[in-house]
Parts: structure tokens; C-alpha cells; sequence
């Protein structure tokens, strides 16, 4: 058997094989696109895209793809073979650097949000040269941008990209500023940690509503759920174990650095991190990463959720945005080092991150909306709705004292001091006690815990790469003013801290008095997708997002449009779904077993036994009364989804989703989860909780 060093990265056409089967200047070209951003010389994607191809076929692939990551949140591919046809009816292998470089698929049918009439239907996709390209399937996978025929952007990589740049820009820019020479590139690199769930797939095919919408609409709390804590990091289960073995050999063949996998908090949930990597690179791993997941736990029987809470009453899935920037040199920005020089810089870029936050709270809120997360964000165990910042007792000591204008002093032996003395390195434990914080200093990087399972981290990272470009933007514009820089420096992070304290939070994020707390600081509340989604159009973002060209006003409408669209779609399938569940199956079902205790009853009542009181017929009454109860509380949820399907303002109708047809769900599955504790196991239509959860 193959060690892990073979196997890695086997299936990558990675900078390894590039060095060893490109000529020498191709290879210089091409390293200097992907390192620099330059632009690719065409005649060199000529002789990339046949090196490509040899190294493909040896590989086993007989096709190639351009890969990209529509608005979908999914990425797509459509395949096309190498083959060329001869004289004399046979065919060669070619693939030139042309159909590298630039693809043409018939997008009419991808989300574009209005921003592409149906009768342009073309759509392009380009190479991004700085994702490696891979073998999976038989086909060589190229990493691909998607724009429309007049070059708006159809995508989640091409603004991250755009937004990778500028954070480089603004980032070196500054670096300058404060000395630093060598700098030529700041990076912004993400580790993702991935929750998800594993069920036994012969069940969940048994459950349309896991099947239409990722998520259980119906089913009573099993006796037992997460409270004894003894699933966290329990030992893992001999099938998930061998799931877990065949998904780690899979992303490492492509490159994926999967290091860490537990138990999660929840019955059946599990989750995986990989070790971090650029903002892009990682975007695209982790989508590989979620459509393996799929595929392997198919393959072992097993079926994987990625819905943000596929069951009610214990923990939904997030997913962990490790965020941080890292310069060419090899330094981590945000690592508070023991080097005066360095924590200057440090402290810079941390106030850039606390301004950023504060002054974009709406954006981060926005970048983590969608039908499934509002489920988690703001239930009592994933962060609040509400942006604010953990950092810590010791770095609040710091802001502190850079707000007094007075030395900091530590109260264990050594003395940290601020602005441009000296600080020693933070003992990390301190910093990475809180849990509940949405947005946490974790020792040397940012964690952004809002996401939702199912997200692509695109969206969160375009964000973070803009906001935090901004602060700096800001800060350079006035440091470059400045007569005496040191003291221009003080003031400026003086008044950062002054500011924007109010963004900071280090407490219990789940308690209610901090969402009282933070409504006296004025902090947004965005409790639903539907109060979020509109700030993404407001004054603000888009003079934001124009300046540093990331979006046109018509691209963050038309995103805007895609996103709110989705959330009604959502709601109107899940809606559909426990309609059909509610009358084809439960209804039945509650209708069958009555009939049997009817038989019962009656059955007993044809030899004389005295039925007052008799359970079964006590049953039947309480089981008729449930029953007209949920086919009531059924049709109100017809009745609530043609009456918001009639709305034409897409607003209005997302409003009426969240306010009226929600609402209906919830009762009817009320009433649906009690007749689930009445009906016999060996009548109820489909598989419970307890099932689901604890059967693997
Ligand atoms: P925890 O569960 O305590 O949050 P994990 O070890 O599961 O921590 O995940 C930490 C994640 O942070 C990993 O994916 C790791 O690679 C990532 N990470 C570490 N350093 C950086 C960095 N400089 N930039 C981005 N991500 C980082
Ligand atoms: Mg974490």
C-alpha cells in the first residue's frame, strides 16, 4: 500500500509536476502568474495546456472540464472529451491552450439575478491559473472564473479574487508605511472547519423531507438527545471511522490538507478541518471537500447532511471561517510576535479588523444568511445574530491602554507595553476561551463562526478581504499625510479604539442580556436572512464595494435579487414537502392505526367487556382531534403559500414567507410531532429521531 506522501497531492497538477513537465521558461511564466498576478502570456498556454493533457491521460482522464462556482453555492462542470477526429475514422488526444484558457457554456440556466436576458444566454468561464488543476472521474478539472458575454460577473471566485487583490494592495501598502520593505504580497489564508452529520442512507431515503430539503420538517425529541455530552469527542464508530479513512485518502489524492476529524456536539455529527491555505485555493478545496463527503458516505451507505440544522432540539452544523493574511515573507500579520517592529504592525492590522467589523456589521451578517442558517444563528447554541468581536482580556488591556495613551501593564511578572514598544508573545489559551463569540482573535488569526454548514466560504471571504482592505485603505490615507508619523500613529489607533470599542465583547454571547446590551451600544440585531439581506444595497456597501471594485451596483443587485429569491425557494419547497408528508403519509397512517384500535374497541365491546375508560378508545378520540388539528394547521400552509406566491415585490413575498407560511410550519409540525408519541412505531410512515441519530 501507498504511504500518505505518495498518495497526496497524486491527482494534482501541482507545482511539482508543472516544474518537471513544462520547458523551463513556460514554467517561469506561468509561476510568476500564479505568484504575482501577471498576466498570461497565450503562447504559453499552449504549451501548459499540452503538458496538462499528457500528464491528465496518464492520470486515466479521457475528458476535461471547465470547474466553476455559479451563484448555485454548488460549483458545475460540463465535460467535453479530448478526442479530435483524422483521416481514415480515427482520432487523436489534443487540448489546446485556447480551450485551457477560455470556456463557453450555455448559462441561461444559472442564477444570474436579471443580469442576463434569456436570448444571451452565453456565459464564459476562465482559467484561474492559481487554483492547481486536478484528476477526478476521468476528467482533468481546471478551476475556472464564470462571467457573462458583457463581462459581469456570474460567480463567487471572480470577486474573491478581485478581493484577494485588494487586500494585497492595501496590505503592502500599509506594510510600507511601517517600515516593512521586502513585502511584495499579502495573502489572505483560510482554514475552514467543516460540521456535518452521518445517517444511515437506507433511512434517510425513506424521509422525503431530508431528501427535498436536507432537513427533518417533522419529528418528536427522541428520549435521549445531546445533554448527556458524551458524543463530543467521543471514540468514533467503527463505519464512520471507515467513512472518515476513505474521504481523508480521496481530498489527500487532491490536495486537500485534511488534518483534524472528531465527534461533534450532536448525535451523529461529526466534523473535519483541514490545514489552512489561501483564501481561493481553500474555497475550492472545500467544495471539493463537500461534494466527496456526499459521494464517500454514499458509497459506505451512509448519507451526509450539510444543512445547517437538519433536526430540532439538538445542535445545528456551522462552519469555522479561520481567517488571517500572511505576507510573502512568510510572516502571519495577525501573530503578535515578540518583535517591537512586528507587534506595531500587528497592532495596526488589528485595528483595522476592529474597525472593519464595526463599520461593516450588516456585511458580515449578510455574507452568512440563507433559509438554513437563520435556524442556527440566534438559537442558543451558535452565535447570536448580532456581530461583535472576542479578543480577550489581555489584547482589551492593550486597546485600553492605547486609548488612556498610557503604558500597559501586565499583571503577571512580565510588562507589555503599547504603540511602538515592546509586547511579548500572548500566552494563546487566553485568547481562545470563548465559544460563543461570533467573531473571535483566536491566538494568531480571526475565527468568523457564523457560517452555515452548506455555505461557500466565497462569500464570507470576499468580505472579510474588503472590509478589512478598507480600514487599512483609510488608515494609509491619513498616516500618509502625517508630518510626525509615530504620533499620527498613536492618534490614529487611539481613535480606532475610541470608535469602535463598542464592536468588542467578551462575554457569554448567548446570554440575553447581551442582546439587550448590545442594542444600548447599537450594535444590528439582523435576526432573519429577510432583515439581512437588504443592507447588502444599501449607500454604503455600494460605494464600498465600486471603490474597490469588487461589484457594480447591478452585480450587488442582481446578488441581492439571487439570494433573496433562493430564500423564498427555499421556504416553498420545505413547504410543499410537509404538505405532501402531512397527507400522503401522516394523515394515513394516523387514520390506519385508528382503525385497528376502532377494531379493538369494538371487538372487545362484542363480548361484553366494559369499555369506560378504555385506552383505546380514548386514544382514538385524542388521535381524531390530533388529526383534524394537523389537516387544519395543513391547509393554513396551503392557504399562506398561495397567498405569498401571489406576491410580486420580492421583498414583500420573502417577508411573507418568514412571517406567515414559517409560522403555519411550525404549528402543523407541532401538532404532527405530538400524534408521532401516540402512533404505534409499526404505523408511523417514516423513520424517527431516535432512528436517525442513534442507528449507525
Ligand atoms: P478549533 O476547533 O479549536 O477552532 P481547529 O484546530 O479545529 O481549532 O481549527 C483551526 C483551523 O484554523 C485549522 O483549519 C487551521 O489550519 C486554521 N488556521 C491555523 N492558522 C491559520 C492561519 N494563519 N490562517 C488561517 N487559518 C489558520
Ligand atoms: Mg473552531
Amino acid at each position: 500500500m501507498k504511504g500518505v506522501p505518495e498518495i497526496f497531492g497524486s491527482m494534482v497538477f501541482n507545482d511539482a509536476v508543472m516544474r518537471e513537465k513544462l520547458p523551463k521558461d513556460t514554467y517561469k511564466s506561468l509561476k510568476s502568474t500564479i505568484e504575482n498576478g501577471t498576466e498570461l502570456d497565450p503562447g504559453v498556454a499552449n504549451v501548459v495546456a499540452n503538458a496538462m493533457m499528457d500528464w491528465a491521460i496518464e492520470k486515466g482522464a479521457t475528458h476535461y472540464t471547465h470547474w466553476f462556482q455559479p451563484m448555485t453555492g454548488i460549483t458545475a462542470e460540463k465535460h467535453d472529451s479530448f478526442i479530435s477526429p483524422q483521416s481514415g475514422g480515427r482520432v487523436i488526444m489534443e487540448f489546446s491552450g485556447k480551450e485551457l484558457i477560455k470556456g463557453e457554456p450555455d448559462a441561461s440556466s444559472f442564477p444570474s439575478g436579471g443580469l442576463r436576458a434569456t436570448f444571451e444566454a452565453r456565459g464564459y468561464t476562465a482559467w484561474d491559473p492559481t487554483s492547481y488543476a486536478f484528476v477526478k472521474d476521468n476528467t482533468l478539472y481546471i478551476p475556472t472564473a464564470f462571467c457573462s458575454y458583457s463581462g459581469e460577473v456570474l460567480d463567487k471566485k471572480t470577486p474573491l479574487l478581485r478581493s484577494m487583490e485588494v487586500i494585497s494592495k492595501e496590505a503592502v501598502r500599509m506594510l510600507r508605511l511601517l517600515g516593512d520593505t521586502q513585502t511584495t504580497r499579502v495573502t489572505s489564508t483560510v482554514g475552514p472547519e467543516q460540521e456535518y452529520f452521518l445517517i444511515d442512507k437506507a433511512l434517510f431515503r425513506r424521509r422525503k423531507d431530508l431528501m427535498f430539503t436536507g432537513r427533518t420538517l417533522f419529528g418528536a425529541r427522541p428520549p435521549k438527545g445531546q445533554e448527556l455530552e458524551d458524543h463530543y469527542f467521543g471514540a468514533i464508530k467503527p463505519r464512520v471511522m471507515e467513512f472518515m479513512q476513505d474521504l481523508d485518502n480521496q481530498l489527500w489524492e487532491l490536495g486537500i490538507l485534511a488534518k483534524t476529524k472528531h465527534n461533534e456536539v450532536a448525535p451523529a455529527q461529526h466534523e473535519l478541518a483541514p490545514i489552512f491555505s489561501t483564501t481561493n485555493v481553500a474555497t475550492d478545496h472545500n467544495q471539493l471537500t463537500m461534494e466527496l463527503m456526499r459521494r464517500v458516505a454514499d458509497k459506505h451507505g451512509l448519507a451526509c447532511l450539510l444543512h445547517e440544522k437538519p433536526f430540532a432540539g439538538v445542535n445545528g452544523s456551522g462552519k469555522h471561517n479561520n481567517w488571517s493574511l500572511a505576507t510573502n515573507t512568510g510572516r502571519n500579520l495577525f501573530e503578535p510576535g515578540k518583535n517591537p517592529h512586528e507587534n506595531k504592525i500587528f497592532l495596526v492590522f488589528l485595528c483595522a479588523v476592529i474597525k472593519a467589523v464595526d463599520e461593516h456589521q450588516d456585511l458580515l451578517r449578510v455574507s452568512v444568511a440563507s433559509a438554513g442558517n437563520d435556524h442556527r444563528l440566534g438559537a442558543n447554541e451558535a452565535p447570536p445574530a448580532i456581530v461583535s468581536i472576542f479578543l480577550g482580556d489581555e489584547l482589551c488591556g492593550i486597546l485600553d491602554s492605547i486609548e488612556a495613551g498610557q503604558p500597559y501593564e501586565k499583571r503577571s511578572a512580565c510588562t507589555m507595553r503599547t504603540g511602538v514598544q515592546v509586547l511579548p508573545d500572548f500566552i494563546k489559551d487566553t485568547t481562545d476561551r470563548n465559544r460563543t463569540s461570533p467573531f473571535a482573535f483566536t491566538g494568531n488569526k480571526f475565527e468568523f463562526r457564523m457560517l452555515g454548514s452548506s455555505f461557500s466560504i466565497a462569500g464570507p471571504n470576499i468580505i472579510l478581504n474588503t472590509i478589512v482592505a478598507d480600514a487599512l485603505s483609510q488608515f494609509s490615507d491619513r498616516l500618509e499625510k502625517a508630518s510626525d508619523f509615530d504620533s499620527e500613529l498613536c492618534a490614529l489607533m487611539r481613535d480606532c479604539v475610541a470608535q469602535h470599542r463598542r464592536i468588542i465583547f467578551n462575554g457569554n454571547n448567548y446570554a440575553p442580556e447581551w442582546v439587550e446590551e448590545a442594542e444600548r451600544r447599537g450594535l444590528l440585531n439582523l435576526k432573519s436572512t429577510v432583515d439581512a439581506l437588504p443592507h447588502f444595497k444599501s449607500e454604503k456597501n455600494i460605494k464600498l464595494f465600486s471603490k474597490h471594485r469588487i461589484f457594480t451596483e447591478t452585480e450587488i443587485n442582481s446578488r441581492y435579487e439571487i439570494l433573496m429569491e433562493n430564500y423564498c425557494k427555499v421556504l416553498n419547497i420545505e413547504a410543499l414537502t410537509m404538505i405532501d408528508m402531512a397527507k400522503k403519509e401522516i394523515i394515513p397512517s394516523v387514520f390506519a392505526y385508528s382503525r385497528e384500535l376502532s377494531e379493538t374497541v369494538a371487538a372487545k365491546k362484542s363480548i361484553g367487556v366494559d369499555i369506560t375508560d378504555d385506552a383505546a378508545a380514548e386514544l382514538v378520540t385524542n388521535l381524531t382531534k390530533l388529526a383534524n388539528c394537523l389537516s387544519k394547521r395543513i391547509s393554513s400552509v396551503e392557504d399562506a403559500l398561495v397567498a405569498a406566491n401571489g406576491i410580486d415585490d420580492l421583498l414583500g413575498r420573502a417577508r411573507y414567507f418568514r412571517e406567515n407560511v414559517l409560522l403555519c410550519m411550525n404549528e402543523a409540525r407541532a401538532a404532527a410531532d405530538e400524534l408521532e408519541t401516540m402512533v404505534s412505531g409499526k404505523y408511523w410512515p417514516f423513520p424517527t429521531y431516535s432512528e436517525l441519530m442513534f442507528c449507525i
